[in-house]
């Protein structure tokens, strides 16, 4: 696989164009991107990269073919080989409250020659411990944190623009699941160009406001990591199902207003346990009017433990929807979410 010294952004929408190697940093979760623009680097979502590819199944046999399983998660092979394909040299590496998988992918990665920078959430959702992994990556990069803190400003303002997309998605039904998604998802990084981000995300809401609002039979929530399969969103719309609420993406987008850099990162779900996302998650469904959730679960993730707590925890229809590969819906994930939503449309 060849790398170019430009890595190629978004391949479709919401824009694309292309960045310097040299200044990228890549990244395999959602870490303090405030740092990184600070330090005068351009994050980037190797996730992204892999699932925005031409053909991220070939990514994923690229992988294989280098030894990693077969019964691994495919967004771990993805990861993998997106970073080859760009040729990123540096990565930030989530050690601590992301997964095991990607835990074993950085140390894999070190052996390619790939310099790796540890961060840590903390478990127990500890202050004091994440303003020191805070400090300790805005050292690594050469910064102090209170510079990182006034990229906080700059960078609060962008994210104000993809809460008021995600507003317009559940509040006047003028945006669709799948473009939520989309913006909320491409949060993690900003595109690695957050002025270019913001402006095209004003424009886009620009032309939201003017929309008229949506015609759907069922608001639907989805939670989960984000979906590997490419049709899901597009599957829904066709079932008159409107997505009102993507709870990971949305934590992306760091939907609550603080003041500080640790607050912002100690409030954000994603890093920590389950009975912390599902409070977000019964909140948002009184709120948004949720009628029924698809739980998205990756094949050989970890997470699909949760499954069962999710199903104890939360009261309206879940229908759980495990997928593996990049690509397209199978014929039986069809029928199961055809028969749910049906079920929802029955009950309603
Ligand atoms: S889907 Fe699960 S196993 Fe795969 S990268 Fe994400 S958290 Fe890790």
């Amino acid at each position: 696989m060849n790398s170019t010294n430009f890595i190629n952004i978004g391949m479709s929408f919401p824009m694309s164009y292309r960045i310097s190697v040299d200044r990228a940093i890549g990244i395999t979760t959602t870490i303090p991107i405030e740092i990184v623009y600070a330090a005068g680097y351009i994050p980037i979502d190797l996730n992204n990269i892999f699932i925005c590819d031409n053909a991220p199944d070939a990514l994923v046999d690229f992988a294989e073919l280098k030894g990693l399983p077969r019964n691994a998660c495919a967004w771990i092979k993805g990861l993998y080989a997106a970073t080859m394909k760009t040729g990123i040299k540096k990565i930030i590496g989530v050690v601590q409250g992301d997964c095991s998988n990607n835990q074993a992918l950085i140390e894999l990665l070190q052996t390619e020659g790939i310099e790796t920078i540890p961060f840590s959430y903390p478990h127990n959702r500890d202050k004091d411990f994440l303003y020191h992994q805070l400090c300790l990556l805005a050292k690594t990069l050469g910064i102090d944190l209170e510079v990182a803190q006034q990229m906080k400003t700059i960078l609060d303002k962008v994210r104000k623009t993809v809460h008021e997309i995600d507003r317009l998605t559940w509040e006047d039904d003028k945006v669709t699941g799948e473009e939520n998604h989309i913006w909320n998802v491409s949060t993690s990084d900003l595109m690695g160009d957050y002025e270019l981000f913001e402006k095209k995300a004003l424009e886009f809401l620009e032309n939201a406001n003017d929309r008229s609002e949506m015609n759907y039979d069922i608001r639907l929530g989805y939670i989960g990591v984000p979906p590997i399969c490419c049709d899901l969103y597009s599957f829904l719309g066709k079932l008159r199902v409107h997505v009102v609420f993507n709870e990971v993406q949305r934590q992306f987008s760091m939907p609550f207003h603080t003041q500080t850099l640790t607050e912002q990162y100690i409030r954000y779900t994603y890093p920590f346990d389950i009975f912390y996302h599902i409070k977000d998650i019964q909140k948002e469904i009184e709120l948004r009017k949720i009628e029924g959730i698809i739980h998205y679960v990756q094949s050989f993730c970890h997470r699909q433990i949760y499954d069962r707590l999710i199903r104890k925890y939360i009261n309206i229809p879940i229908l759980t929807l495990d997928c593996d590969q990049p690509g397209r819906l199978s014929g039986s994930m069809r029928t199961r979410i055809e028969a749910f939503i049906e079920m929802l449309k029955k009950i309603k």
